[in-house]
């Protein structure tokens, strides 16, 4: 027999960050926090905190590979080793539990000249071999195969005397996708890229502040949102900014006139209860559902109600959109619980007879048969990767015998790969791509009675679009690269095939 791990491809990034300054315990609520954004990356976490004693400052380390609960179960780690009232904390994706995967595993410590520093990262650098390359050339030994590691090695190889300028430093020569949360013996800085590619927040908690990737972390500990770190933004947090109530923050040189959000974190990555971009998720992931209804409705049978089912958990929002966007357009159509997804499976064994896809999706999801037995069914999902989840879906959801089925999609056709932290397989692997976009060839290999994709306009109509409240005056716009192809930042030569293999490489 052969272990298999029950994996459904999603896309995938690399992780969740927080970082909590001026709370006693701090681990606790990072803990939390770290659990609440346990979607953004389930195979690794970790948590450093600084405690101070006598004068001196120590750096509590405990991390590994697992889910949040697994990693920190033992109630000592908390209470016991993780104790401070300053930390950062990482959840990471990445595909094996290998002993290489564990030294990747974040944040990143150091003991540097000029003391202890610990970093965290979300997104992906485009010129991080160039970097890489550069300082190992000069001497740098890496313990990782991180991008992250390169930002650490920067800071501290820095001339600069205070330590907010050696980051800045660092940051201004890396390029790509960084949302940051770096731990010094005094400070938490936290960081954005010029384009603001990935989210992240910040927070009140009584005195203490926080920042998180999203919102949802803030609200299972009770701290309150204040505002996003703004795209190129450097903010410090210490014990004036406690005492005073005010964060002191400073810009990048170089900030493009419009940011460049990844907007595929609407689209399926945030959860909905989330804030991010300032804007509520689940607010504008119904109206993306809106608009794919308003752009290609599924007309329902005389008398006969359409029956309109998500792909849970990630689908639930947009559908309920396109459903109430349908009813609103005159088409009697209800929404179902057609799927069950199961929240509870891990590694299973099969014979080697077995169809190794078809028990992975029969593992993870079932069918209402009643629900769908001789009716119409739209299947509303947010994105297709590969296509393989897809296709046995639609074979499960046709078992149950309906009348026929449609599948509405509430994204573009994803044809091209993401440099910025999401884990597309390579273009050639990509559903869409593979069609070149076809929507006729695509149905019949979806073996569905239609498929309809959401245009790129519509997406972009959906998403906020209003002047954001920016200090530096940068405009609110959106990277949308995996649709269209037009990566808003110079991608370095090679960096594709360069990126490919930094993503083998990190999951060896
Ligand atoms: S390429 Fe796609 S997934 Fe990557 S940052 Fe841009 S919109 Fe997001």
């Amino acid at each position: 027999m052969n272990e298999v791990s029950v994996k459904i491809e999603r896309p995938k990034t690399f992780c969740g960050l927080v970082g909590v300054y001026g709370a006693k315990d701090a681990s606790s609520y990072i803990y939390y926090g770290l659990n609440a954004l346990q979607h953004r990356g389930q195979e690794a976490a970790g948590i450093v905190t600084r405690e101070k004693a006598e004068e001196k400052s120590i750096f509590n380390v405990h991390k590994n590979t697992g889910l949040v609960a697994n990693v920190f179960k033992d109630e000592k780690i908390l209470r016991g080793i993780l104790k401070g009232d300053a930390g950062i904390g990482h959840n990471r994706y990445s595909t094996t539990g290998s002993a290489e995967s564990k030294k990747n595993v974040q944040p990143i410590v150091v003991n540097y000249r000029k003391g202890n520093l610990a970093i965290a990262h979300n997104g992906n650098l485009t010129n991080s071999h160039r970097l890489r390359d550069e300082l190992t050339e000069s001497g740098t030994l890496f313990q990782t195969t991180t991008d992250t590691e390169i930002i650490l090695h920067l800071i501290a190889r820095s001339q600069k005397e205070n330590v907010v300028d050696r980051v800045y430093e660092a940051l201004e020569a890396i390029r790509g996708a960084f949302s940051l949360v770096i731990l010094t013996d005094d400070q938490l800085i936290v960081a954005r890229d010029p384009y603001g590619f990935r989210p992240l927040a910040l927070g009140k908690l009584d005195k203490a502040f926080i920042a998180a990737s999203e919102t949802c972390a803030f609200d299972v500990i009770g701290a309150k949102y204040l505002r996003d770190v703004e795209p190129g933004e450097i903010i410090v947090i210490d014990d004036e900014a406690v005492m005073t109530q005010e964060v002191r923050s400073t810009f990048l040189s170089d900030i493009p006139k419009e940011s460049r959000h990844c907007i595929f974190e609407y689209i399926y990555f945030s959860r909905p209860d989330s804030k991010i971009y300032g804007e509520s998720v689940d607010k504008v992931r119904r109206k993306i559902g809106k608009s794919l209804a308003e752009e290609s409705p599924v007309q329902n049978d005389e008398d006969e109600k359409l029956v309109v089912i998500s792909v849970p958990d990630s689908s639930n929002t947009a559908t309920l959109g396109y459903v109430s966007q349908s009813l609103k357009m005159g088409i009697k159509a209800k929404f179902e619980i057609g799927l069950i997804r199961s929240h509870y499976i891990g590694r299973t064994f099969i014979q080697p007879n077995q169809d190794m896809r078809d028990l992975k999706v029969k593992m993870k999801f079932n069918t209402v048969k009643g629900v769908l037995k001789g009716r119409k069914v739209v299947i509303v999902d947010d994105s297709i990767v590969r296509g393989t989840t897809s296709k046995q879906l639609v074979k499960l959801i046709r078992e149950a015998e309906p009348s026929e089925v449609h599948f509405r999609v509430s994204s573009p056709p994803i044809m091209h790969p993401c440099f910025y932290g999401m884990d597309f397989p390579s273009e050639q692997e990509l559903f869409a791509n593979q069609f070149d976009g076809d929507i006729a060839r695509m149905t019949r290999e979806l073996n569905v009675d239609s498929l309809a994709y959401l245009s790129l306009e519509k997406l972009l109509e959906s998403a906020p679009t209003e002047v954001e409240d920016s200090t530096s005056g940068q405009l609110r716009n959106y990277c949308t690269a995996c649709f269209s192809g037009k990566y808003p930042t110079d991608v370095e030569l090679n960096s594709k095939e360069e990126f490919e293999a930094n993503i083998n490489e990190a999951k060896m």
